[in-house]
């Protein structure tokens, strides 16, 4: 099968440096393997997405040579596909409705625990409910639908972290699919688009090393070949804190309008991921210097006076 690898970005806000490095990475990973490398605009969550934010990165990545192959797939456009998946997983069992509001589930979990993205492990409420009650409650409360996980660990080896493990059912508990607004969740989303775009390797922030378990059981239960995963580090600010959080975050943006070469913000890039010592450098050049097994573990803290030396601001 032959290597395709995706960039999947947000855009709810500016790209900065820290996810430039993660796009440059998957770019470099797909090309010194002869692949490919798409683009998925993940706008799924309306309220925040801005076109300004899309425009932005989307010339942010063209300036620094991030080239795609395909044309971009957009979520807000992948409905069909969302609700396909969905009835499937219904047809086998796996998914179930559920009334509860964020405010029941507060009250009815038992342990505040949880994994930060799904909030408090859901305790179970709706996971019993007969046809009658169903039809009942869908009368007043269109109903999110939950995913019911196989218990028992889930083991993976990442590319970069090595072997990871979770117990999905007992960690995170019965996750949503889909939103009681109709939108399709994350984990679902994701899914169903790297298997419909073939993706067979997915380079992306560690942020995201706690969803593979997850995504992978919608992959077992979908019956979907699942890819290859690398977590790379986040990049962190002198005060530990991620570089996205951080105000300004040199922005891509800013920095691009600023009239700055893109081969010093490659250079900054390059520095972080082991090809190079900080300096100005072209993309042709790391193209030649990458070599998969180089791809950085650890993670990066950026101080930012050398930052701004580097990138040659004042
Ligand atoms: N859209 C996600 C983000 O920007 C990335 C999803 C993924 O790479 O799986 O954090």
């Amino acid at each position: 099968m032959s290597f395709r690898g995706r960039f999947a970005p947000s855009p709810t806000g500016r790209l900065h440096l820290g996810n430039a490095r993660s796009a440059l990475l998957g770019w470099l990973q797909a090309r010194a393997a002869g692949g490919q490398f798409l683009l998925r605009v993940e706008d799924l969550d309306r309220a925040r997405c801005r076109p300004q934010y899309l425009d932005d990165l989307m010339r942010d990545l063209e300036w620094l040579g991030l080239t795609w192959d395909e044309p971009p797939v957009f979520q807000s456009a992948r409905d069909d596909a969302y609700r396909d998946a969905l009835e499937r997983l219904e047809r086998l069992g796996w998914v179930y409705p559920c009334f509860c509001t964020r405010a029941e589930i507060a009250r009815a979990a038992s342990a505040p625990h949880g994994l930060s993205d799904e909030g408090p492990r859901y305790p179970g409420t709706c996971a019993s409910l007969s046809p009658t009650e169903i039809a009942e409650r869908s009368r007043t409360r269109t109903p999110a639908y939950r995913f019911r996980p196989q218990p028992g660990e889930v083991h993976f080896v990442d590319g970069l972290q090595g072997p990871s493990s979770q117990d999905v059912a007992a960690v995170v508990g019965d996750f949503v699919v889909r939103r009681n607004d109709g939108v399709a969740s994350y984990q679902l989303a994701v899914v169903v688009d790297d298997a419909a775009s073939r993706i067979t390797h997915v380079l992306r922030g560690d942020d995201l090393l706690s969803s593979t378990p997850r995504q992978l059981q919608l992959y077992a239960a979908l019956e979907l070949p699942p890819p290859q995963f690398f977590h790379v580090p986040l990049v962190l600010g002198a005060d530990g804190k991620r570089l996205a959080k951080r105000e300004g975050a040199f922005a891509l943006t800013e920095l691009r309008e600023r009239g700055l070469p893109a081969e010093r913000v490659l250079g900054v890039l390059a520095a972080w991921s082991g090809l190079g010592d900080g300096s100005p450098v072209a993309l042709e050049e790391l193209v030649r210097r990458f070599r998969p097994e180089t791809l950085p573990r650890g993670p990066v803290v950026a101080q930012e006076q050398t930052l701004v030396e580097a990138l040659g601001l004042d």
